[in-house]
């Protein structure tokens, strides 16, 4: 059966005018699937009731229904649960800002990174998803809330570069200017490090912005928090991100775990500002949220405080993360495992 939802609109047309159908038939479809976000093919009012069987019958409508959508009480952010047709279950949590609306999606069911803080890697990864389930995640909690998605940060549980082509496809689709014509300035995604897929994103020269989980100002303590570094230095992935800086022009996020007595003293501190001086890039420090199979904790808010003054006082673009939905198992794949451990069927 044909992925319609993952199907790009020359694709689309293919799949159309092979069934003896008209081009204009291709584009109406696409417009219902990718910007009225129809929920199904009966929705499609401007379709014959003939086309519509023929899509039912040939090919899946892939949709996501969340089964859980914990709400926080702290701030707008909700996590949801969606189970995949074939038994897996992703989580994506929606977040609430004053003028715009984000999505962290998952790009894995599971992630084989092995991070040491991290909940989504513990069971490794079941498969990657397909275009199709990443868009789903957006069109249904935008159906679901019924509010305008506005961003999309993947973030969410997986290692988007390890899924690479359908990444690609589901970027082409989601900022498809006939489709949900999102900017590609409104999306995120976030690698552990894979040096060989960041400098092929590179070549897509697109303008999103890229996130670097650093975590670590030197190889020694990257590698007691994440087996990658085993793979890739500090200075491959640094050249990496050099040259996606010049192919694109965008600015570099790093994002750094502040994981108490590991990676956050002053030293540190001093270290990744060396790291860093001279690079059009901004850190993001996410105080680790403890997970309850993990050793690792997060450092504390002092701390948090000092690291940040210190990398200001050295020139280094700086924020603290704004915690969210800390009460709604916020950290990746803590919602999703809970539900797996406590034996849920769906
Ligand atoms: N695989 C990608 C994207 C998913 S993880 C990546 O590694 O970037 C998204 C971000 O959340 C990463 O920076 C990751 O290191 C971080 N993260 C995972 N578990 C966390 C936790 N328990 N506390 C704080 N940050 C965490």
């Amino acid at each position: 059966m044909v992925d319609i939802k993952s199907l790009n609109r020359e694709e689309l047309r293919a799949f159309i005018i092979e069934k003896g159908e008209k081009k204009y038939r291709a584009d109406q479809i696409f417009d219902w699937i990718h910007r009225k976000n129809a929920g199904n093919t009966a929705e499609m009012s401007n379709i014959p009731k003939s086309l519509k069987k023929l899509i039912d019958s040939e090919a899946e409508y892939i949709t996501l229904k969340s089964v859980l959508c914990q709400r926080s009480a702290l701030d707008g952010t909700a996590k949801y649960l969606f189970p995949l047709s074939d038994g897996n279950e992703i989580e994506s949590v929606f977040m609430e800002y004053h003028d715009w609306n984000s999505v962290c999606i998952s790009s894995q069911a599971g992630c084989n990174m092995g991070c040491r803080f991290c909940a989504s890697t513990i069971g490794g990864c079941a498969r990657n998803l397909k275009a199709s389930e990443m868009l789903e995640q957006i069109y249904a909690i935008q159906r679901e809330s019924g509010k305008k998605i506005s961003n999309v940060v993947v973030m969410g549980s997986g290692e988007p570069l390890d899924n690479f082509d359908n990444l690609i496809r589901f970027l082409e689709l989601i900022t498809d200017e006939k489709g949900f014509n999102m900017g590609e300035r409104h999306i995120t995604v976030s690698t552990c490090g894979l040096v060989p897929g960041i400098k092929r994103l590179a070549g897509y020269k697109k303008q999103l912005t890229l996130a670097i989980s650093l975590h670590a100002p030197n190889d020694e303590i990257r590698r007691r928090l994440m087996p990658v570094a085993d793979q890739y230095s500090i200075k491959e992935l640094m050249e990496a991100v050099k040259y996606y800086y010049d192919m694109t022009g965008r600015r570099i996020t790093f994002e750094y775990a502040l994981s108490k007595g590991i990676n956050d003293g002053p030293e540190q501190a001093d270290e990744l500002s060396g790291l860093l001086s001279g690079m059009n890039c901004h850190v993001n420090l996410i105080p680790v949220n403890p997970v309850r199979e993990r050793e690792i904790t997060g450092s504390s808010k002092a701390v948090a405080a000092a690291f940040k003054s210190k990398l200001e006082k050295n020139g280094i673009n700086v924020t603290i993360r704004r915690e969210m939905g800390r009460d709604i198992d916020g950290a990746c794949g803590q919602l999703r495992r809970k539900h797996l451990e406590a034996g849920f069927h769906v």
